[in-house]
C-alpha cells in the first residue's frame, strides 16, 4: 500500500476519526558535491518521488501521541520530558522518536511552543541508504507542526531547524543539505545551494536525462560514528592550515594550489580528508554552467571523479558501491556514476540518457547481481516537489 493512504487508514484506526492533515516530505538524492555542506562548499540536490507522509490532527491535551506505522510502534511525549528524550510514562524514546521530537525541541530553541499532535507517519524512502529519510521525516513533522500552529516559516528556516535537530538533539554532526533539499525541491528541477551564503538557485533537469538511483541493499551500522570522524578531521585540516592561512574558516576558503603547497603540514589521513572536500568543491563549482551547456559528458566525468575520490581519498565507500559505481560507468547511456549520501553502504546516483535508461537500468541489476550475489533496488527517479500539506 502507498505510504500515504497506508498512513490515512492507520490513523482512522488507531483514533477513531479521519485525519485533519496529511503532510508530505520528499527524500533526496545529490548529483554532485559530497561531503561538502559541512565544509561550507556547493552542493546538486534534487527532491525524489519517494517521501514520508504524515497523517495528523491536533490534540486535546499536551501529549503528542506517534505513531510510526513502517515499525508498528508508537510513542506519547509531553513538552517537560522533550528535553530528556523520555516519554510520559519514564521510560526511554525509541531512535525513530528522535527525528520529530527534534523538531519540536528546534522549535522550541527559537521561542516557538508547538501544539500537541496525533500523528501516524510512514515513508517509502529507503532508510539508512543515502537517501536521507532521517531528514524527510524532520520536515514532514516540520510542516505538520508549522500547520497546527498557523506558523509561516520558509522552507529554508524549517530546514535550518531540521539541520539543528539532527545535529543538536538527535547527534549527528550534518551540514543542512538534506533538510534542504527535502523542504525546497521544485518538480524536475535540480537545487544548487552555497551552504555558507544559503543562497540558491535551480537548474532545469534536461528531459533528455534520467536520475537512476541504485541501492546496493548493504547496510552499515557505526555510520553516524565514522560520519563524524570525517566531520573532525575537516575540522583539525582548517586549524593546522590556519597558521599559513589565518583567514580561513571552512575548506571552502583553501584552493586546490594552495591546499598542494601545505597538504604536506597536514598528517597523512587528514590530508586524504581535506584533499577530498577542496576537489570536491572545486568540481561542483563547475556544475551549474555544464548542466546549462549541455555538456553532460563533462559533467558526468566529474561524478565519476567524485566516487574515486570518496573511494580513495575520503574511504567512505565500500566494495559493493564500488561493484555498483563501475558496472554502471561500463554501460551505454551511462554519463556518470557514484555513490551519494553519506556512504558505506547504500545507493549510488547516476545520470543517465532518458531513452536508454530502462535498459541501463536492467543491465545494472544483472551486473551488480552477478558480481555480488545481491540483488539491488533500482529507482527511476523524478525531481519533485519539496514538502507540504497534500
Ligand atoms: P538516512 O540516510 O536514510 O537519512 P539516517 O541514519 O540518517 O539514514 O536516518 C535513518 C533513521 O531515521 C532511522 O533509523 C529511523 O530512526 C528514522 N526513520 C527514517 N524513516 C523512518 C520511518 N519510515 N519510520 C520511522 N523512523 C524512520
Ligand atoms: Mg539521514
Amino acid at each position: 500500500m502507498h505510504p500515504k493512504e497506508l498512513v490515512r487508514k492507520t490513523f482512522q484506526e488507531k483514533f477513531g476519526l479521519p485525519p485533519a492533515f496529511i503532510a508530505r516530505a520528499p527524500g533526496r538524492v545529490n548529483l554532485l558535491g559530497e561531503h561538502v555542506d559541512y565544509n561550507d562548499g556547493f552542493v546538486l540536490p534534487a527532491a525524489i518521488d519517494r517521501a514520508t507522509y504524515v497523517a495528523f490532527s491536533g490534540s486535546e491535551s499536551d501529549v503528542s501521541t506517534l505513531v510510526a506505522a513502517d515499525f508498528g510502534e508508537s510513542v506519547q511525549f509531553a513538552p517537560p520530558n522533550i528535553a530528556d528524550k523520555t516519554q510520559i510514562d519514564g521510560t526511554p524514546m525509541p531512535e525513530w522518536a528522535n527525528y520529530p521530537a527534534g523538531m519540536l525541541w528546534a522549535f522550541s530553541q527559537v521561542g516557538l511552543q508547538a501544539p500537541a499532535l496525533r500523528a501516524v507517519f510512514s515513508s517509502n524512502v529507503p532508510r539508512g541508504s543515502g537517501l536521507s529519510s532521517s531528514a524527510s521525516v524532520e520536515m514532514a513533522f516540520g510542516v505538520a507542526w508549522q500547520q497546527l500552529a498557523g506558523w509561516n516559516q520558509t522552507p529554508m528556516e524549517l530546514a535550518l531547524l531540521g539541520q539543528r535537530a539532527e545535529v543538536n538533539y538527535v547527534g549527528v554532526n550534518c551540514g543542512v543539505m538534506d533538510q534542504f533539499a527535502s523542504a525546497c525541491g521544485q518538480p524536475d528541477r535540480l537545487l544548487y545551494l552555497d551552504c555558507r551564503t544559503l543562497q540558491w538557485q535551480t537548474v532545469p533537469l534536461s528531459p533528455d536525462l534520467s536520475i537512476v538511483v541504485a541501492d546496493t541493499t548493504i547496510r552499515r551500522k557505526l555510520t553516524s560514528g565514522e560520519y563524524n570522524k570525517r566531520h573532525d578531521a575537516c575540522q583539525a585540516a582548517v586549524r593546522l592550515l590556519k597558521e599559513d592561512l589565518p583567514t580561513i574558516t571552512a575548506l571552502r576558503d583553501v584552493s586546490s594550489q594552495e591546499f598542494n603547497r601545505l597538504a604536506n603540514k597536514l598528517p597523512t589521513e587528514v590530508e586524504k580528508r581535506a584533499r577530498h572536500v577542496v576537489e570536491e568543491i572545486e568540481r561542483s563549482r563547475q556544475a551549474v554552467p555544464l548542466l546549462e551547456s549541455g555538456n553532460f559528458v563533462r559533467f558526468g566525468q566529474l561524478m565519476n571523479e567524485c566516487h574515486a575520490s570518496l573511494r580513495d581519498l575520503y574511504e567512505v565507500s565500500c566494495p559493493e558501491l564500488d561493484v555498483m559505481a563501475r558496472v554502471a560507468q561500463s554501460l551505454p547511456g551511462c554519463y556518470g556514476a557514484r555513490l551519494t549520501g553519506a556512504g558505506f553502504g547504500g545507493c549510488t546516483v547516476n545520470l543517465v540518457a532518458r531513452e536508454q535508461a530502462e535498459t541501463f537500468a536492467s543491465a545494472l541489476s544483472t551486473g551488480y547481481e552477478a558480481d555480488c550475489g545481491l540483488h539491488p533496488e533500482i529507482y527511476i527517479c523524478r525531481a519533485s516537489a519539496g514538502a507540504g500539506i497534500e
